[in-house]
């Protein structure tokens, strides 16, 4: 049994703390937003007060942010976790945030002598609920064998991805090739439909061709051929367009700063940015088959 700080209770951190209490850890929960830390009390946690409490609270201190600001912020602010947090404590940020970010609030914490893991997720909000999520994992050897079985507890996937910041660039890089290829997959289907080729028949035919990837037979756009797919229930999120957005933002991001061209993660990036400003940033990100169809 560890003890464990969490804070960052929203729609992935609420579940991942519960499943950690679930696995036996004592976790002490804590959120900007009044009643999040007691709902966590209410499935066998403790609510802490401040940011304080829950920072010095374990052996473990872990967070899920929306973004690199906050992360900043809660890690490095006054009465931030650097400033609180027990000696020896581990330091864990599963939030997905910019990479240099990652990598300057890590040196941060070594300098300030605690060991710190960059671990953000793929797997979404079903994925944290399931304790099924895949955990990309940036930091050293020996601090990732520390965290690895708290990890084990929320997901299903753990994966060591080099040294600080390495989770991030793991998760942007995988992002990009998921909206540039969701986008592929759109522009696909809506010329197979102007051509008078079904949905049904290109799929059948794309799903055993070269064409396969995840977007197309995991989470097809396109009504029909998944029926697990946000598609048949209206596009309701999943994972929002607004939350593709930002991490293929960040991509963009860490393009600029390693003078690396991604020609297509940039058009990506501005295709989901006039479809996000339709109003559109809480549906689905494969809800953008629609907007590129009438295009
Ligand atoms: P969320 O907005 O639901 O949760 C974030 C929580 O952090 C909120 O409860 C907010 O009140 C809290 N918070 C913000 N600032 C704080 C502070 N200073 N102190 C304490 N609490 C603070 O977001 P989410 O969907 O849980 O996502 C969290 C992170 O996980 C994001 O970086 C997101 O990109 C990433 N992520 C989300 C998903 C998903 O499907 N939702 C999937 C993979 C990764």
């Amino acid at each position: 049994m560890a003890t464990i700080g969490f804070i960052g209770l929203g729609n992935m951190g609420a579940p991942m703390a519960a499943n950690l209490v679930k696995a036996g850890h004592q976790v002490t929960g804590f959120d900007i937003v009044a009643g999040r830390a007691e709902a966590l009390a209410a499935r066998g946690g403790r609510a802490a007060a401040t940011p304080a409490e829950a920072a010095g609270a374990g052996e473990v201190v872990i967070t899920m942010l929306p973004a690199g600001p906050d992360v900043r912020a809660v890690y490095l602010g006054n009465g931030g976790i650097l400033g609180r947090a027990r000696k020896d404590a581990l330091l864990i940020d599963c939030s997905t945030i910019d990479v240099e970010t990652a990598r300057l609030v890590a040196t941060a914490a070594n300098d300030a002598g605690f060991e710190m893991l960059d671990a953000p997720v793929s797997g979404g909000v079903i994925g944290a609920e399931t304790a099924g999520l895949t955990f990309m994992v940036g930091g050293n050897v020996d601090a990732f064998e520390r965290g690895r079985a708290l990890l084990t507890a929320m997901g299903r996937t753990i994966v060591h991805a080099g040294p600080a910041g390495n989770g991030q660039a793991a998760k942007i890089c995988n992002n990009m090739m998921l909206g540039v290829s969701m986008i592929a997959v759109c522009e696909a289907f809506a010329l197979a439909e102007r051509l008078g080729l079904a949905p049904q028949t290109l799929f059948d035919i794309s799903a055993k061709s070269s064409g396969q990837c995840w977007a197309l037979t995991s989470y097809c756009p396109v009504p029909g051929p998944v029926p697990a797919s946000p598609a048949n229930r209206d596009y309701e999120a999943g994972f929002t367009a607004s939350m593709m957005l930002k991490d293929l933002r960040l991509a963009q991001q860490a393009a600029g700063g390693s003078a690396s061209a991604t020609p297509l993660g940039a058009a990506a990036a501005n295709l989901y940015q006039l479809f996000v400003n339709e109003n559109t940033s809480g549906l689905d990100f494969s809800a953008i088959y629609r907007f590129i169809r009438k295009a």
